[in-house]
C-alpha cells in the first residue's frame, strides 16, 4: 500500500511543471517493461539484516542505498518500481542486457534438464561452448579451462605459467586488479587500497598511466621498468607477466600505447608467458575489438576471462595453447563446478546474442558517441580532469586542480547521488576513488547515452 502511494506520488511529481528558472530534468528514454509487484523486505530491513549477518567489509553505493529487485536489458528497478538506467552493469558483469530472454531461456532449459559437475562424465554443453569460445581467439589459443570466477581463472593462469616455465617470478602492473585470493591479491596489490598480501616472486611494474604516469603516453619508456625488474629482481628467467588491456577497478586506465608490445617482447626473451586478463575488457565491450589485447596488437600465451562471459552467472575461463595446456596433465587437475552445464549453456547463449544483435558494433558506435559527448562536458566543467576508455568501458576522472591533479573524492560522491536521484546509476573506482566507471550493458542506445550525459551535466552543475 505504502509502495503504491510512493509510486503514485512520484508519477505526480513527474507531471508537475518545473519552476521557470529550473530547466526541465532530462527524460529517460521510454521502455516497454512493467516490473513485477515487489512484496519482499524493504531497503531498511535488508540493511539491518546485512549489518547483523553479513561481513562488515561489504559496502554500498549512495547515502541511501538502493534495493534493486529487477533488471531488464539496460535498466534496473527498485523496490518501488522506479526505473534506473544502469551505466555500471554490475561492474561489467552484464554484457548483453539484464535477464536477456535468450540467455535466461538457455539457463533455465538446462537447469530443468541437468546440472552436474563436469568431472567424470561427458556432456555436450561444455564442449559446445569451448569450441565457440576458441573460435573467437587468435593464433593457437584454443584449449579452454572453465572456472567459476575471474579470481580462479587468474590463479590458474599464474600456476600454469609457473609450471610451464619452471620459474616462479611473475610481473604484474601497479594499480591492476586480478582477484581476491592470496595469489591474485599478491599480483594485484602494492601501495594499494587492496590487502597488501606479499607473495614471494611477485614484482610490480610502474603503471603506464598516460594521465598520471611519469612518462605520459610513451609506452616504451614505461616498459623499460619491466626489463629492469627482470635484470635486478630475478634470475633473468621469469614465469610470466599479467595485465589488463584497460585497468577496470584501477579507474579505466588505458595502458600507454606501445607498452604491451614492448613488454611482451621483453617477457618472451626472458622465457616467460604473457597473460591477458580480459575479465573486464573482453567480450566485445571495447567495440573496436572483441578482446582488449587485440587493441594493443599483441597475442598473449594465456587469456583469462569472467564477468561478461556469463552475463551475470558465475563463470570464468582460461584459454591457452595445446602445448601450454599439457602442463596440467602432470598431476590431477579439476574444478568441481568449472564449466558446469548450466553456466556453459548460458555462456554459449551470450556469445550467440553478441553476434545476432551486433553488440560489438553497438558498443563501438554508442561508446564513441558517448565519449565525444562527455568530452564536450569537459569544456564546461573544470572538475573533469580526464575522459578516457574505449567503446562501453569509459572513465571520467574528477580533480579539483588540473595542474596537481588533486582527486575530487568528496565531489564525486555528490555527483553520483544526484545522478541516482535523476535515475542514472554509474560506477566509481580508481586508486583515489575519484573516477567514474561507465560500463553499461552493451545494448545501451544513443538515447541512453544522451540521457546519461545530460544527467551528468546537471549533477556536475549542482556542485
Ligand atoms: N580481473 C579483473 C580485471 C577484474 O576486474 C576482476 C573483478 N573485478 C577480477 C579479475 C576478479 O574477478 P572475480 O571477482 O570474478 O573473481
Amino acid at each position: 500500500m505504502k509502495r503504491l502511494l510512493v509510486r503514485r506520488l512520484s508519477k505526480l511529481a513527474d507531471a508537475i511543471p518545473r519552476e521557470r528558472n529550473n530547466p526541465p530534468l532530462p527524460r529517460m528514454p521510454p521502455f516497454d517493461h512493467k516490473p513485477l509487484p515487489y512484496e519482499g523486505p524493504t531497503a531498511a530491513e535488508i540493511l539491518k539484516k546485512r549489518a547483523e549477518f553479513l561481513s562488515p567489509s561489504m559496502f554500498c553505493f549512495y547515502k541511501k542505498p538502493l534495493n534493486i529487485v529487477e533488471g531488464k536489458m539496460q535498466y534496473l528497478f527498485d523496490e518501488d518500481g522506479r526505473r534506473y538506467l544502469d551505466a555500471f552493469a554490475g561492474i561489467a558483469t552484464i554484457c548483453c542486457g539484464h535477464c536477456h530472454p535468450k540467455v535466461v531461456k538457455a539457463i533455465t532449459s538446462q537447469t530443468k534438464c541437468l546440472q552436474h559437475s563436469t568431472i567424470v562424465y561427458l556432456n555436450h554443453a561444455i564442449t559446445d561452448f569451448a569450441e565457440a569460445l576458441a573460435s573467437k581467439m587468435p593464433g593457437d589459443l584454443k584449449v579452454v579451462f572453465f572456472t567459476n570466477s575471474g579470481t580462479e581463472a587468474n590463479e590458474l593462469a599464474i600456476m600454469m605459467a609457473r609450471l610451464y616455465t619452471g620459474c616462479h617470478d611473475i610481473i604484474s602492473v601497479r594499480n591492476a586488479y586480478h582477484g581476491n585470493a592470496a595469489g591474485t591479491m599478491g599480483a594485484t596489490a602494492q601501495n594499494n587500497w587492496k590487502f597488501n598480501l606479499m607473495q614471494s616472486g611477485v614484482h610490480h611494474a610502474v603503471n603506464p598511466d598516460p594521465y598520471r604516469g611519469l612518462f605520459g603516453s610513451d609506452g616504451e619508456k614505461y616498459a623499460r621498468d619491466v626489463q629492469e625488474i627482470i635484470n635486478f629482481g630475478t634470475s633473468g628467467q621469469i614465469a610470466g607477466f599479467i595485465s589488463e588491456a584497460i585497468q577496470g577497478v584501477g579507474g579505466i586506465i588505458e595502458l600507454a600505447p606501445g607498452y604491451l608490445p614492448a613488454v611482451y617482447k621483453t617477457i618472451k626473451k626472458a622465457g616467460g608467458l604473457c597473460i591477458a586478463d580480459e575479465v573486464q575488457s573482453g567480450f566485445a565491450r571495447l567495440g573496436s575489438h572483441f578482446w582488449g589485447f587485440e587493441a594493443h596488437g599483441v597475442v598473449p600465451d594465456i587469456v583469462t576471462m569472467a564477468k561478461g562471459i556469463g552475463n551475470g552467472i558465475p563463470l570464468g575461463a582460461v584459454v591457452t595453447t595445446p602445448e601450454i595446456a599439457q602442463v596440467l596433465t602432470r598431476r590431477s587437475y579439476f574444478n568441481t563446478f568449472g564449466g558446469n552445464p548450466v553456466c556453459t549453456a548460458g555462456g554459449l547463449a551470450v556469445l550467440r546474442v553478441l553476434e545476432e544483435e551486433k553488440l560489438q558494433e553497438n558498443a563501438y558506435i554508442v561508446g564513441s558517441y558517448m565519449k565525444d559527448r562527455i568530452r564536450t562536458l569537459q569544456e564546461k566543467h573544470n572538475i573533469i580532469g580526464d575522459v578516457r576508455g574505449r567503446g562501453l568501458m569509459l572513465g571520467v576522472e574528477l580533480v579539483t586542480d588540473h595542474q596537481q591533479k588533486i582527486p575530487a573524492k568528496t565531489e564525486i560522491l555528490h555527483v553520483m547521488d544526484h545522478m541516482k536521484e535523476m535515475g542514472v546509476l554509474v560506477g566509481k573506482g580508481g586508486f583515489h576513488g575519484n573516477v567514474f566507471r561507465i560500463t553499461p550493458p552493451l545494448c545501451f542506445t544513443k538515447e541512453d547515452a544522451d540521457f546519461f550525459v545530460d544527467v551528468m551535466d546537471i549533477a556536475l552543475s549542482k556542485l
